[in-house]
C-alpha cells in the first residue's frame, strides 16, 4: 500500500501528480499511521489536488480520515485571482467547529474533591444532545447581529469579557460576514440553539496538565504541571449545517455554468471570485461568527457552574481556535506572496512565534493549538512552527482522528460499559446518549500520541503540554 506514495522524510509522503492532478498530494504521517489510513484518503486528496486554482499541494494531516468530499484532516489552498475555487465540503458542515481552552486557577486536587458535583453541575448548566435547545431565544434581527459580530456580540450581551475576545482567533469577530446570504431555514434552526454543545464528539472537558514539554511556552499560556483547565469543543450547530447543505446544492447546480466538471458531487465548488463564491464566503463567515458566539456563551455557562461549586475558580481564556474554516490569508507559494483561500477541514491553524496575528503575550511562544484525543486518553496543546507555515500553510492536525466508523464503534462497544470503565480510571462522563458514548469510545480513535509525534516529527508543530481528562460532558 505504501508503494503508491513517494516517501519524502520519516513523516512526509507524496502522491506525485498524475491524471487530472494539478499539484501533488502530501500526507504528513508515520509509516504506521499511513498504513492504518483508509485508501480513500489518498483518493480524496487526489480529487482535491485536481480542483481549479489549487496552489502548493493538497495536504492531509496524521489524523486524517475520509470525510465528505475533502478528507477530515485535509487542507486545500486556492488562488481566487486565478480561478481558484471555494468548496462547501472543503470547510465541512460544522462550520468553525473548534476548541477553546480556559485556565481555571485551580489544581487537579481541587477538582478531585468535588468531581461528581462539578460534573453534575456542568451537565445541568450546558445543554447537550441532538437538537438540544438553550435558555436563549433570538429574534431575527438579533440573529443577524450575532452572525455579524460573533463572540463580540455575545460579550456585548453579557456573556464574557474583553479579555476573552483578545484571546480568540480574529478577536472573536470574523470580518466579512453577510447574514443576508444565510437562508431563513438556517436562521430558524439556530433561534434557540445558542449556548448548546450539540451531540457526537462535541465535549466540555475538565483536564489536568500531566506533562509540560516546553516550559517557556507553557508559562506564556499561564500553565504548569498539575493545573486544571477546561476545554470546550463545539461549532455552529444547526445553522452551520444548514449553510453547508444549502450551498452544496447551489454550487453543484452552478458547476456547469462555471465550466467546472463534476467528477465528485461531494466536491461541489464555485470560483471564489464568482457571485456564488462570494455569497458562500459571506454565509460561511456568518457561520464562523455563530460558532464563536456559541463557544463564548458556553464559556459563560461554565463560569456560572464553577461559581456554584468552586467559587474560588477564575476561568480565563487561553485561546479559541477553529478547525473547520476557509480563510483568506497571505502565504508564499512558488516564490511569491499571494492572498489565498485556505480551507482547513478538521485541521487547526497554528501560527509560529513572531507572527503578527498573535496576542502580544504569545508573541514568543506562538499560537496555542488544542488537539483533543478522546474522552479517555490524552489531549495536547501544540504551537506552530515556521516550517509549518512554509510547508503546511500554518496548519496542523485537529485530533486523534477516527480509527473506526461510528457504525462499527456502536456495534463493538456498549455505552454504559464504556462509561463505567472510564469511571474506574477516574474519568467522570456525563452524556445524554449511551449510544453516543459507544460511538465515542476511546478505542474508536487513533492513538493520539502517535498522531502528535508524527505532527511534531514533521516539524509542523511543537509540543507544549499533555493533558488528561477528569470530567467530560459529551453531547
Ligand atoms: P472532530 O472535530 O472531527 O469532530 O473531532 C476532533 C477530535 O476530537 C477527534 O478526532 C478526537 O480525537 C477528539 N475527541 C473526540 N471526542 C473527544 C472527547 O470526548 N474528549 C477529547 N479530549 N477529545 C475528543
Ligand atoms: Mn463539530
Ligand atoms: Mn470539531
Amino acid at each position: 500500500k505504501l508503494s503508491q506514495f513517494k516517501q519524502l522524510t520519516d513523516f512526509r509522503w507524496e502522491i506525485e501528480p498524475y491524471g487530472d492532478m494539478r499539484v501533488p498530494g502530501i500526507i504528513f504521517a508515520s509509516a504506521d499511521l499511513l498504513r492504518q489510513m483508509e485508501d480513500d484518503v489518498g483518493r480524496q486528496l487526489r480529487a482535491v489536488a485536481s480542483l481549479p486554482g489549487i496552489r502548493g499541494a493538497a495536504l492531509a494531516m496524521p489524523d486524517a480520515h475520509v470525510g465528505y468530499g475533502f478528507p477530515i484532516g485535509g487542507i486545500g489552498v486556492f488562488d481566487p485571482a486565478e480561478g481558484g475555487v471555494i468548496s462547501a465540503g472543503g470547510v465541512g458542515f460544522d462550520i468553525a467547529c473548534g476548541v477553546r481552552c480556559l485556565r481555571t486557577g485551580l489544581h487537579r486536587d481541587d477538582i478531585l474533591t468535588v468531581q461528581e458535583e462539578l460534573a453534575d453541575t456542568l451537565f445541568a448548566h450546558v445543554p447537550c444532545g441532538v437538537g438540544s435547545t438553550g435558555g436563549i431565544r433570538l429574534s431575527t434581527s438579533e440573529i443577524d447581529d450575532m452572525l455579524k459580530d460573533g463572540a463580540k456580540w455575545a460579550v456585548r450581551n453579557g456573556y464574557g469579557t474583553q479579555a476573552d475576545l483578545d484571546h480568540t482567533e480574529e478577536g472573536g469577530r470574523m470580518p466579512g460576514a453577510d447574514p443576508s446570504q444565510v437562508s431563513d431555514t438556517a436562521k430558524k434552526r439556530q433561534r434557540d440553539e445558542m449556548g448548546t454543545l450539540g451531540s457526537g464528539n462535541h465535549y466540555l472537558e475538565i483536564q489536568y496538565v500531566e506533562e509540560v514539554f516546553d516550559e517557556k511556552a507553557a508559562t506564556a499560556y499561564g500553565l504548569a504541571e498539575g493545573d486544571a483547565v477546561v476545554c470546550i469543543h463545539c461549532g455552529s450547530r444547526g445553522l452551520g449545517h444548514q449553510i453547508g447543505t444549502d450551498y452544496l446544492a447551489r454550487m453543484l447546480k452552478a458547476m456547469p455554468r462555471h465550466g467546472i466538471p463534476v467528477t465528485d458531487r461531494e466536491l461541489a465548488c464555485a470560483p471564489a471570485a464568482s457571485e456564488l463564491g462570494q455569497d458562500y464566503l459571506g454565509a460561511m463567515r456568518s457561520g464562523i461568527n455563530c460558532a464563536l458566539a456559541n463557544r463564548q456563551i458556553i464559556t459563560h455557562l461554565v463560569r456560572e457552574a464553577f461559581a456554584e461549586v468552586l467559587p474560588e475558580a477564575r476561568l480565563s481564556l487561553i485561546y479559541d481556535v477553529s478547525h473547520n474554516t476557509c480563510k483568506e490569508e497571505t502565504h508564499r507559494v512558488d516564490g511569491r506572496e499571494r492572498r489565498l483561500l485556505v480551507h482547513r477541514k478538521g485541521a487547526t491553524r497554528a501560527l509560529p512565534p513572531g507572527h503578527p496575528s498573535l496576542p502580544h503575550e504569545y508573541a514568543k511562544a506562538g499560537q496555542p493549538a488544542f488537539i483533543g484525543g478522546s474522552m479517555g486518553t490524552a489531549s495536547y496543546i501544540l504551537t506552530g512552527t515556521q516550517t509549518g507555515m512554509d510547508d503546511a500553510f500554518g496548519s496542523i492536525c485537529h485530533g486523534a482522528g477516527r480509527a473506526m466508523s461510528r457504525k462499527k464503534a456502536k456495534a463493538s462497544f456498549r455505552g454504559r460499559e464504556v462509561i463505567e470503565k472510564l469511571h474506574r480510571h477516574g474519568i467522570h462522563i456525563r452524556t445524554s446518549s449511551y449510544k453516543g458514548a459507544a460511538e465515542e469510545a476511546p478505542e474508536a480513535y487513533k492513538d493520539i500520541d502517535m498522531v502528535i509525534d508524527a505532527t511534531t516529527g514533521a516539524d509542523i508543530a511543537s509540543k507544549v503540554t499533555r493533558m488528561r481528562p477528569l470530567v467530560c460532558v459529551k453531547g
